[in-house]
């Protein structure tokens, strides 16, 4: 193959060349002349993901560890059968991972009226946790329930690995993957529909109304190295939040993020991606607090690019520590919107060439948030059409919030950079699931 053809495929496919051969060495491809997705590995300087040893996953695999799965107990069994050799995890449509019902995580006892009698803040008060409930309490009860849920709905992801749906409409609903302490791993294709926790706990203490906190992000990056997120999908889906009920005057909150990158995670690339109907989306980083800070300093590098943030609430991303390269992406806000880039603690955010499509009443100013006083870069980004200047913006919406232009690194790991103006026509109709055969 020439050069000039590899690299018409790779601006084609996004794949390097090095996966165009192993695909046409290894599983034959459903599409003659197009590379298999289940063996593609991220391209050379394809943002962060590809520094040093870049982001293979699964792509050396063998025939023996080339799994097909279709419900939740064979997608657990391959993640937990190989013995650490390099695995392909093949999704065929979409497997249910919640279980048949919150009642079926339910230990005897539990009793959610009961719950709601107990701690009803004429009761309980507002100004100690439940922490400290005994196993038997309503709360003792909650804390057994959930933990059942827990185990039933979180899986965990080896190293060297790749998780890809096939075709159209493969993913996974009320999965919480869990990519935790582990190097290079590829997830591909996928529909993530958001878990609901069946047990959120009441909170009393969380801010001067108190509040329901939920757990299970659809996928978290935990300490991880060497992550590839590409052409997957995450909604809220059937379940958003303006179904959830209230209790105590606050929502019943029953999520948690799509995806959380956290605890000292590195080396991450989100490509071609859709996060949409979604409250808090994505957090990088989540806490200020000296014991973080030690493990997250000097990590937490992330690049997003051609992602599409549809109808979010917040954190696309709110970044802490990291050097995060936003590029490409286009934000779609409407009515409910609360803001698109959280600027945390010693956050090094560069936004450029970013597009943002604002409904009536969203104004410009909000598409940053300022938590902590970082600086960012934010430059070639436009707004409705028009080139907007986004920190300028924001402080003249915001003058008590003023935030500091250049980041004081630029990105190097990039491999296309289409103008701002073309995003959203590109990123509209091919991002997400349902793209790769
Ligand atoms: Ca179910
Ligand atoms: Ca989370």
């Amino acid at each position: 193959m020439s050069v000039l053809a590899c690299h018409a495929r790779v601006i084609a496919a996004l794949a390097g060349c090095t996966a165009l051969v192993l695909a046409l060495t290894g599983t034959a491809s459903a599409h003659p002349g197009h590379p298999d997705p289940a063996r593609q590995v991220l391209a050379a300087h394809d943002g962060w993901g590809a520094q040093g040893t870049g982001t293979t996953g699964g792509a050396a695999a063998d025939r023996a560890h080339v799994y097909t799965v279709a419900t939740w107990e064979e997608f657990k069994a391959a993640l937990a059968d190989g013995g650490g050799a390099p695995r392909i995890i093949r999704v065929k449509g979409m497997i249910d991972a919640d279980g048949p019902g919150c009642a079926s995580f339910e230990v005897p006892g539990y009793d959610f009226a009961a719950y709601l009698d107990r701690y009803a803040p004429e009761h309980w008060g507002r100004t100690s946790t439940l922490d400290a409930e005994p196993d038997d309490s309503p709360e003792g009860l909650r804390r057994a329930s959930a933990a059942r849920q827990d185990a039933f709905i979180k899986a965990d992801v080896p190293a060297d690995t790749t998780i890809v749906g096939i075709g159209r409409g493969a993913g996974l609903k009320g999965a919480s993957l869990q990519i935790k302490g582990v190097d290079n791993v590829i997830v591909r294709n996928l529909g993530f529909e958001s878990p609901l926790d069946c047990f959120p706990q009441w909170d009393p203490t969380d801010t001067a109304d108190g509040n329901w906190n939920s757990e299970y992000d659809s996928a978290v990056i935990h300490g991880s190295t060497h992550v590839w997120i590409d052409h997957d999908t995450f909604t809220d889906g059937g379940h958003p939040d303006s179904t959830l009920p209230s209790y105590f005057g606050r929502i019943y909150q029953q999520h948690d993020g799509e995806l959380d990158i956290v605890k000292g995670a590195d080396l991450v690339t989100a490509s071609w991606n859709v996060f949409e109907d979604h409250d808090k989306t994505i957090l990088i980083g989540n806490s200020d607090s000296a014991a973080t800070a030690a493990v997250d300093r000097g990590h937490l590098r992330v690049t997003f690019h051609h992602n599409l943030f549809a109808n979010l609430v917040e954190r696309a991303p709110r970044v802490r520590f990291g050097q995060v390269d936003s590029y490409d992406n286009h934000f779609v806000a409407r009515e409910g919107y609360g803001y698109s880039y959280g600027i945390g603690m010693e956050s090094q955010l560069v936004a450029e060439h970013n597009a943002f499509t604002l409904a009536d009443g969203v104004t410009a100013g909000s598409i940053l948030k300022k938590w902590k006083d970082a600086p960012l870069t934010a430059d070639d980004n436009y707004v409705n059409g028009a080139p907007a200047d986004l920190i300028a913006v924001h402080n003249a919406e915001v003058p008590g919030e003023i935030l500091r232009s250049g980041a004081g690194w630029t990105p190097v790991l990039r491999t296309r950079v289409d103008p701002a103006r073309a995003v959203p026509g590109l990123v509209d109709h091919r991002a997400g699931a349902g793209h790769l055969r």
